[in-house]
């Protein structure tokens, strides 16, 4: 039988109960559905103030199903933005005691849209000695936030299964990948490019599959108090970066991932 994970969850609610939870979360990967949970789960955990907590039956718990909780603030965009008007609200909403439970909770469910005037805001909010505020921020990666920002909130990674592992194969392309010469580097990514491949949905692929072997390679090096941490952790960012990006803009993708394989060098 395959041994139980604990649950990111399982881990919030301990550290609620130890009284040892961060006041910034900062919640990442490519489990969307999972990253949402647990954000509204850990919610109602910090706000209900029975024994059990979420006890699903009090005022706590069911107001905050009917998203009605009024020391729970959801930041949503507003025209695709999460504005500095938006930050100052919610600090002007911090200054006031929490109403019904002992703290209050802000999620950011799209927090990649705070732009930077938004972020500097924000972050003089976590400058300041948080008694009673919770923040959680869900992203798809860290690396989207200001390093002020990421430095003060602790990230707790929500992956899909099926990217943990790479099967034998797909290592072994990788590790050839990572390990050949620059020039074969550029010809196998302009392959991805050529007039005759079916989509970019294989550049992907290939990607999705480095950033595992480099994480893989960047955890061996942690464990392992290896030199190459620092630059492996640079490498996998970068890495991340270039797949966000090319997924989600109109980025010229073969400049891209040849900006990349330069890195590698
Ligand atoms: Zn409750």
């Amino acid at each position: 039988m395959q041994k139980a994970r604990i649950s990111q969850l399982h881990f919030l609610k301990a550290a609620v109960a130890g009284n040892c939870l961060p006041h910034a979360l900062l919640f990442s990967g490519n489990d969307e559905q999972k990253k949402q949970l647990t954000a509204f789960e850990l919610a109602k955990t910090l706000l209900c103030q029975s024994a059990e907590k979420p006890c699903t039956k009090c005022q706590n718990c069911l107001l905050a199903d009917k998203r009605q909780h009024p020391d729970l603030i959801f930041v949503r965009p507003d025209n695709n933005e999460i504005k500095i008007e938006q930050v100052r609200d919610l600090r002007n909403f911090l200054s006031f005691k929490p109403a019904l439970a002992g703290c209050q909770v802000i999620i950011i469910p799209q927090a990649r849209l705070l732009n930077v005037q938004a972020q500097n805001c924000f972050l003089k909010t976590l400058e300041e000695p948080q008694g009673t505020a919770y923040f959680i921020l869900i992203a798809d990666l860290a690396s989207q936030f200001l390093a002020t920002i990421q430095s003060r909130c602790a990230e707790i990674k929500f992956c899909c299964k099926n990217e943990i592992k790479l099967s034998a194969k797909d290592r072994e392309t990788t590790a050839d990948f990572f390990k050949a010469p620059l020039i074969e580097k550029f010809l196998t990514a302009g392959r991805f490019f050529a007039k005759d491949s079916q989509s970019n949905k294989d550049v992907f692929v290939f990607l999705k599959n480095l950033i595992i072997y480099l994480r893989e390679a960047l955890l061996r090096a942690l464990e392992q108090n290896g030199g190459a941490v620092s630059e492996l952790k640079e490498t996998t960012v970068r890495a991340e970066k270039t797949l966000y990006f090319m997924q989600n803009t109109n980025i010229n993708q073969r400049l891209a991932m040849e900006n990349l394989i330069l890195k590698f060098s």
